[in-house]
């Protein structure tokens, strides 16, 4: 076990100078993804600074109408939230489907977002791997990649991201708060997490040392019909090998608002945008929805073992939704 030294932050200042953006600097949340990596030896921090008495633990309702979200609000409390529930049912829904009770009521909404992928290879040190160590090459693409990406890889990496949470709030245009040393700046889910490219170390677009704070949830997808369903390999729990979120709403039969994420298919959250725009405006029929979804999925490069992910991701988003355009249950 490598010594490091361990920083109680009490405020967020005291933390971005804690870490102060040094190479062997993390911050530790719930820790339930962190402390794993520096078990295997994959993490090997010089210095821990704890972000878990920072007073970033609250939900609450902004002034516009939509949420903010603490980014130390663990995901239990979270997901069981009234206004989460009720406005913006797919984040609770993403939640649930993720990690099991004990490790949802530890988890947090920031390490939720910032968890390193799953891959077997990055996660041993004794393997190749261009994410845990540029240049070495990655023994996932002839190895075993059946739970790898299908959209968006690179000749680099083909890992995917593991948050369900993140599916869920790419689909309702969710925003991401970062602190710095040079100040605050918001970030869309969208775009927080990068593709690997030549890349594959850098995971996101946080800059050394800032701090995710929270997350905005927008009044404008507040109270419309959202969903998120996945499909993994077992009950218990257990990480997408495809999920979706979507959010759809209906005027006078045609499609008003559409979004459409997957999860498990690509390095981040992977908003099907070429599917929305065929969507919007039209009558969402079953037949509407096919084309929308296989149009989306056509630009799918799936590895030698997950091609099926593809049809997989496919139902998932019909079901998904079709269902929304038929209306809440009764
Ligand atoms: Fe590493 Fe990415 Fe290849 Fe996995 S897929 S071995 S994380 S480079």
């Amino acid at each position: 076990m490598k010594p490091f030294a361990y920083v109680r932050a009490g405020s967020v200042t005291e933390a971005l100078t804690a870490h102060g953006g040094r190479p062997g600097s993390r911050y530790l949340g719930g820790g339930t993804n962190l402390v794993d990596l520096m078990k295997l030896g994959v993490e090997r921090p010089e210095t821990l600074v704890d972000l878990t008495r920072l007073p970033l633990d609250d939900v609450e309702e902004t002034a516009d109408g939509g949420l903010r979200i603490g980014s130390g609000v663990r995901n239990s409390d979270l997901a069981a939230h009234p206004l989460v529930r009720t406005r913006y049912p797919a984040v609770t829904q993403a939640l649930l489907a993720g990690a099991s009770g004990q490790l949802r009521n530890i988890a947090t909404t920031g390490g939720n977002l910032l968890q390193r992928t799953r891959c077997a290879y990055f996660q041993d040190p004794a393997k190749p791997c261009n994410k845990r160590e540029p240049g070495t090459g990655c023994g996932a693409r002839d190895g075993i990649h059946r739970d790898h990406a299908v959209l968006g890889h690179s000749a680099h990496c083909i890992a995917t991201h593991p948050s369900d949470l993140a599916v869920a709030l790419a689909a309702l245009d969710a925003h991401v708060e970062l602190q710095g040393p040079g100040g605050i700046r918001t970030v869309p889910v969208t775009g927080l997490h990068r593709l690997p490219d030549a890349e594959p170390q850098r995971d996101t677009v946080v800059a050394p040392g800032e701090i995710l704070t929270a997350v905005l949830l927008p009044p404008e997808t507040a109270g419309l019909p959202s969903r998120y369903r996945k499909a993994r390999d077992r009950a218990s729990y257990a990480f997408a090998l495809a999920s979706a979120a979507a959010v759809l709403d209906t005027d006078g039969g045609r499609v008003r608002h559409v979004a459409l994420a997957f999860g498990g298919l690509a390095h981040r959250p992977w908003r099907a945008t070429t599917a929305e725009e065929l969507l919007l405006g039209t009558e969402p029929t079953e037949d509407a929805v096919r084309r929308a979804v296989d149009a989306e999925l056509a630009r799918a490069e799936p590895l030698r073992d997950n091609a099926f992910k593809v049809p997989l991701a496919r139902n998932l988003a019909r079901d998904l939704l079709n269902a929304l355009a038929a209306g809440p249950r009764t």
